[in-house]
């Protein structure tokens, strides 16, 4: 499925091609809430790198999340860049080199109509903010850290890669 993506202000543009176009999981990590999620969670799509197109290139930023290595506040760079529009601030993908086939746009920035999830996957629930209310509905599936499949392997399980 083709996806067309853009920030708030329009500097950039992208189009990518996604087997896995469905929005299904729900991370309410400190990054993702931090960085691109205010309603207390953000959500990441499957894509290609190899076919994604951009215009306004020299808008986007990078930024690299820091880790906690210890409990004595020592942090870490994550490899993975997280890609957003230096003008408007909006959180655009994420693209990791250790898997740099693959590129995880964020639902919120694609324009193109998403399909419903059938059923979806809350993770990292237990570095959610407590104001945070997960709406978890029959069938979802619910997690305290990582879950127990890759964004692909959902949409396998469910027959729902798309062409
Ligand atoms: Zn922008
Ligand atoms: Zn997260």
């Amino acid at each position: 499925m083709l996806l067309k993506g853009s920030c708030h202000c329009g500097a950039v543009k992208f189009s990518v091609d996604s087997p896995h176009p469905y929005p299904f999981n729900l991370c309410y990590c400190s990054i993702c809430r931090k960085t691109a999620g205010g309603g207390g969670y953000a959500i990441n799509l499957g894509a290609n790198s190899d076919t994604l197109t951009v215009k306004g290139a020299d808008n986007i930023r990078t930024f690299h999340a820091k880790l906690h290595t210890s409990d004595d506040g020592e942090t870490e760079e994550s490899p993975g860049e997280r890609k957003f529009c230096g003008n408007c601030g909006s959180a655009l993908w994420l693209w990791d080199p250790r898997w740099p086939e693959l590129m995880h746009p964020h639902a919120s920035s694609i324009d193109t109509p998403l399909p419903q999830p059938p059923e979806r996957t809350h993770l990292m629930l237990g570095s959610k903010a407590s104001w945070v209310e997960p709406c978890i509905r029959k069938g979802d599936k619910t997690f305290d850290d990582y879950p127990d499949e890759s964004i692909a392997e959902w949409h396998e399980r469910l027959g729902l890669v798309q062409e």
